[in-house]
């Protein structure tokens, strides 16, 4: 029996279920019973019903938030060292201090943070639902974070004031896409439709003709007529645009974007993880009830 054949019947024999980000290695996404961003693998684990065990590759962020969420079930992390390094940027005295100096202004913290940030906000966002969440307050000034490109792109969308928390939280994968390579390679795909994640900064963003999240680029590359896409975001992505579109050609737009966290996670360390119930997350109790309170106003919101 090979590697995923022991893993499938594992799974079944644990009632567990696979939830799998689309940054993560092209096997893992084959056999997850769920791809997605974070908002659809959240909306996954909250309706799932009949699993006992979440198996959740991806990084210590989202598996907290599917363990918040389902308070009742293990959630595994295959992988202890997957973090999100954006996640970690935002502490707990930035948002204390940012509160203190603005203590009219919401709070709202992108999903990419600790679950002790989230306990700390009004409301979570997603890049999917980014846009919707803050226009669900009156309030012209938000403090926002930790993403300033984020918050610089829903800014331009909403026209409202959002102060970054920390001043400069980035994501160091989405960094790495610069505007000069997206002009090459247009050079050699000149029909090509670029699409860009709003982590990505404001002169990649100048340069797209769609800026959305991963789950918003899956659609859009679905329902296009064009037949090439440069995509600017982690590479993983490729691998389900690229099954779900195969007439279509994708290209991402700087070929070393990997976020190494993502990508921690492997068969065998899938395998093990599910075989010895590792590793557990857990989120205290308290926490975990602020944090869910901000999740399931997120939810709450139409997007
Ligand atoms: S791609 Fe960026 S935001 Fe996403 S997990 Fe990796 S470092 Fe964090």
């Amino acid at each position: 029996m090979n590697l995923t054949d022991k893993i499938v019947k594992l799974k079944q024999e644990k009632k567990a279920v696979i939830l799998a980000h689309n940054y993560q290695r092209p096997e893992i996404q084959d056999i997850a019973d769920y791809i997605g961003d974070s908002i659809e693998l959240s909306r996954k684990a909250m309706q799932e019903k009949e699993a006992e065990i979440i198996v959740f590759c991806a990084v210590d962020f989202m598996a907290e938030s599917a363990a918040i969420l389902n308070p009742t079930k293990k959630v595994l992390l295959p992988t202890l060292g997957a973090r999100c390094p954006m996640a970690q940027m935002l502490t707990d005295e930035e948002i204390k201090r940012a509160k203190t100096q603005h203590p009219n202004a919401p709070v709202v913290l992108y999903v990419n943070t600790l679950a002790s940030a989230k306990a700390q906000c009004d409301v979570c966002c997603t890049s999917a639902n980014a846009v919707e969440v803050i226009n669900s307050f009156d309030a012209e000034t938000i403090l926002f974070g930790p993403d300033r490109n984020l918050a610089e792109y829903v800014a331009e969308k909403t026209g409202k004031t959002l102060i970054p928390i920390p001043e400069y939280g980035f994501c160091p994968t989405h960094l790495l896409f610069q505007p000069e390579d997206v002009t090459v390679l247009k050079l050699q795909h000149p029909n090509a439709v670029v699409m860009v994640h709003p982590e990505c900064s404001s002169e990649m963003r100048r340069v797209a003709d769609f800026v959305g999240s991963t789950s918003k680029m899956c659609r859009y590359a679905s329902e296009s007529k064009a037949k090439e896409f440069i995509v600017g975001t982690e590479e993983g992505i490729l691998h389900r645009l690229r099954k779900e579109n195969p007439d279509k050609k994708f290209y991402v737009a700087y070929g070393d974007a990997v976020c190494p966290n993502m990508k921690l996670t492997t068969l065998d360390r899938l395998y093990a993880s599910l075989k010895e119930e590792k590793y557990v997350v857990k989120v205290p109790e308290n926490t975990a009830r602020k944090a869910r309170k901000s999740l399931e106003r997120m939810f709450q919101v139409k997007a």
